[in-house]
């Protein structure tokens, strides 16, 4: 029997047109400031789809573009700046940065009210203790997907592979929330088979093209493909997608699965931090 392939394009169009009507409902158009360094060109073609879907939202585009060789002094000195712009609701700067910049320190300058990549130590510290505040965009996207599929993950078994800041770790915290029982796979795990393959949910986030495949999947499971790889044959996950598909009961493409779901909570955050200064200002 052939998987579920859960559509993200679908899901992602639905959040941006919620969030098109909640930023209708604000006092003043939100403002996201996106921060490139450097001319990278996937950093670039990833900064450029955020700031059409942001404007296509209503959001008002704020991009800030600065060189390569900008010394870390510098680069926090205007996150400082658009810290303290009262046109700017959230921040994004773009990672990777260039070797000679320290992304952590420059990461914990944003004002954690205006972190809409949820990744200052502050937003990450709130996710691990279950309290509110701005979650990070891929995995918050994650839980989305599984939601609108219908899969209910209280009780259920979840396998995370991957322990980054950006996706696993915060991957397994919100999975912990949902009532699942998780289980973290990370480079040293002994056995990778044996750990995945009782799994109800996978997520897969190793960044290793085509890592999963049919005998890694209990038949019937969920399977959430993170990996993105761009190969001479075309884009692929971490998952080997038509192999996987004859075992899983649902399955998300690449692309077209979580992809779309990260800019779709980019712009999520962006109205979500809005309205909370809106609130917070008389
Ligand atoms: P990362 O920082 O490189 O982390 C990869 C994680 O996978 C690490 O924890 C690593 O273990 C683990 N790992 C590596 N090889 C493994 C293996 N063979 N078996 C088991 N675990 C393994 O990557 P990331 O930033 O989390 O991103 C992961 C993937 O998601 C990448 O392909 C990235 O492009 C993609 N991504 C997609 C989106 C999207 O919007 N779809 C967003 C973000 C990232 P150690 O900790 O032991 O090193």
């Amino acid at each position: 029997m052939s998987a579920l392939i859960i559509d993200g394009k679908a899901v992602a169009r639905e959040v941006r047109e919620g969030v098109a009507r909640s930023v209708a409902e604000l006092r003043r158009p939100p403002g996201l400031a996106t921060v490139l360094v450097g001319e990278d060109p996937a950093s670039a073609i990833y900064v450029a789809n955020k700031r059409k879907l942001c404007t296509a939202a209503g959001i008002r585009d704020l991009h800030r573009q600065v060189p390569a060789d900008i010394a870390q002094g510098e680069l926090e000195a205007l996150v400082e700046e658009l810290n303290g712009d009262e046109d700017v609701d959230g921040i994004l700067v773009q990672l990777p940065l260039p070797d000679h910049l320290e992304a952590r320190a420059v990461v914990d300058r944003i004002d954690p009210a205006k972190d809409v990549d949820g990744l200052t130590t502050f937003n990450a510290g709130l996710l691990a203790q279950g309290r509110q505040g701005l979650q990070p965009c891929t995995p918050a996207g994650v839980m989305l997907l599984l939601e609108q599929a219908g899969i209910d993950l209280a009780g259920k078994h979840a396998v995370v592979i991957g322990r980054s800041d950006l996706v696993g770790r915060p991957m397994a915290q919100l999975l912990t929330q949902a009532n699942a029982t998780v289980t973290v796979c990370h480079s040293r795990t002994k056995d990778l088979v044996a750990e995945t393959s009782r799994a109800d949910v996978l997520i897969a986030a190793a960044g290793v093209p085509r890592l999963i495949g049919a005998d890694h999947v209990q038949p019937g499971a969920t399977v959430i493909d993170v990996g993105i790889h761009r190969t001479d044959t075309g884009m692929c996950g971490d998952v080997d997608f038509d192999e996987v598909r004859e075992v899983a009961g649902a399955l998300t493409p690449v692309p077209g699965g979580v992809g779309p779901m990260t800019i779709a909570l980019l712009l999520r955050n962006t109205v979500q931090a809005a309205s909370r200064r809106e609130e917070m200002s008389p």
